[in-house]
């Protein structure tokens, strides 16, 4: 007995991968996170298939539903937004299943944050200027572990991902700024990244809650922060040492200049 967790993508249907979709065309049961996943997406499934929305269900009405399904020898789906290992909660479902003798497999997806990479055309770890991403949240209702307050995390000046942290810009604000981080640092900001009404802002750290409140930004929408996000980054020379002539990897030996 098994239930497959399938990463949708960010929004636009054809940014499942191709194993995620076959096995939506093939299933049974396909249960999924109405408003977040679209509708597009859903709509591949067998015309027979059952269809199941769960915003309005608890976890244990989920995993009874899945148990009931997968017990019946159905090939059930579960379908979340982006890439399910990012706040999405699965693990609390994985561990009921479990203990319902049903296994899990889960399928990746892209998740929003390179989706928003993508669409703003930026690369998130820059050579001698950052090498690394911090994928995090603001601290709202859900509490933070200590160690990883934003003021803890945004010492290390490298890019920042903030995912569900769109209400609480002025927060997030702060907590750079007492990091250390000038108030002209590049904030990148996409709303709803690959869907029809995706909108992107550009701003700076100083400016980021009230540009957000102006653009109606106040959910679904990814906040990238540091100078990787830089507009103007093609007027700096930055390179990368893979494609450096006289560096040697791997592949190729690299030739003295
Ligand atoms: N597993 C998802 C994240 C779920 S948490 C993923 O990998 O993307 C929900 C948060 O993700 C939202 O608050 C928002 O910060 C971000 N998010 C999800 N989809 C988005 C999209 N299409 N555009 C921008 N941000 C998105």
């Amino acid at each position: 007995m098994k239930v497959t967790i399938i990463g949708a993508g960010p929004g636009d249907p054809d940014l499942i991968t191709v194993k995620g979709l076959k096995l939506l065309e093939e299933a049974d049961v396909v249960m999924y996170a109405d408003s977040l996943v679209s509708e597009e997406l859903i709509e591949r499934a067998q015309p027979e298939a059952e269809v199941i929305k769960t915003a309005g269900m608890h976890l244990e009405e989920m995993v009874e539903t899945m148990v009931d399904r997968v017990q019946q020898g159905k090939r059930l789906v579960r379908v979340h937004t982006g890439d399910p290992a990012v706040y999405g909660a699965i693990m609390e479902q994985v561990t009921l299943l479990k203990k319902e003798g049903v296994s899990v497999e889960v399928i990746p997806g892209v998740s929003s944050v390179f989706a928003s990479a993508a669409v703003l055309g930026a690369e998130l770890t820059i050579p001698d200027l950052t090498q690394t991403v911090i994928l995090t949240r603001a601290e709202g209702r859900t509490p933070v572990p200590e160690g990883e307050k934003l003021k803890d995390l945004a010492k290390h000046h490298c890019t920042i991902a903030l995912f569900l942290s769109a209400t609480l810009t002025k927060k997030v604000v702060k907590e750079f700024i007492d990091a250390g981080w000038s108030k002209d640092t590049p904030v990148a900001v996409v709303y709803k990244a690959t869907w029809p009404d995706q909108k992107i802002l550009r701003t700076t750290l100083e400016n980021l809650d009230e540009d957000m409140r102006v653009n109606g930004m106040r959910k679904q929408s990814m906040i990238l922060a540091g100078w990787a996000l830089d507009e103007h980054i093609h007027d700096k020379d930055y390179r990368s040492k893979l494609y450096d002539k006289e560096f040697t990897h791997g592949f190729r030996r690299g030739v003295k200049a």
